[in-house]
């Protein structure tokens, strides 16, 4: 089976093909199958987004003229993913709005500035938040699923770390339990506690089940 990660983002990619190893999957982005353009994220929620990336690799896959022998000549599985940062005195936000609510072209630095700002007078004990994983999966027959993922923790008063460019909210979010935010900590236990990596667990006993 085929299954195309409706994303652009090669660390992504990398990752979902490390936690579904070994099941019998060819799983492709969304370059390897010749789609180019971005989505627009301008959904409320998180599961309206993970859908609508989900819906535009679909139509996409109906337009491409597939000769024999190319990746989607078969009918593949797509899977689409959104994430973001919910932070309770803020009364959930930046949520959907994570990657832009600093502006368009703001840099991971000025992201997380912007966000201690906002949080200037909130103190510790008060600053829980948590990053949250929507997966939307579509069939070849057409059917729909959802898996979620959670993970609580709190914002730190000061960014620690080094992030990952477009991972920003690394360097001030402490998982619950520990004491160094996500970017002090290597990348394999991150994985192991973080938003995605649950529900791409989630998304590999889904296809374990179906064996
Ligand atoms: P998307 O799911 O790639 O659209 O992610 C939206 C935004 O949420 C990203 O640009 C980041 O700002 C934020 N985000 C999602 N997951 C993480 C994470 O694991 N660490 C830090 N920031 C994240």
């Amino acid at each position: 089976m085929r299954l195309v990660f409706a994303t652009h983002n090669q660390g992504k990619i990398k990752e979902m093909r490390a936690i579904l190893a070994g099941l019998a999957l060819e799983i492709l982005g969304m370059d390897d199958v010749g789609i180019f353009e971005d989505v627009v994220e301008d959904g409320k929620t998180f599961e309206e987004n993970a859908l609508k990336k989900v819906k535009f690799v679909l139509e996409k896959c109906k337009d491409i003229g597939c000769p024999k022998g190319h990746p989607m000549s078969i009918q593949p599985w797509i899977v689409a993913d959104d994430s973001g940062l919910c932070i309770r005195a803020l009364g959930g936000d930046p949520g959907v709005y994570s990657a832009r609510w600093a502006g368009e072209e703001a840099s991971g630095e000025e992201i997380v500035r912007f966000t201690l700002e906002k949080l200037k007078d909130v103190p510790e004990g008060k600053r829980e938040a948590h990053f949250e994983c929507v997966l939307a999966l579509v069939s070849p027959a057409g059917e729909t699923w959802f898996f979620h993922g959670r993970v609580h923790g709190a914002i730190a008063l000061k960014p620690r770390g080094a992030p990952h460019p477009k991972l920003p909210y690394d360097a001030i979010f402490i998982p619950n339990g520990y004491e160094t935010t996500f970017a002090e900590m290597p990348l394999d236990d991150k994985n192991r506690l973080s938003h995605r990596g649950m529900a791409f667990r989630k998304l590999r006993e889904f296809f374990e089940e179906m064996k």
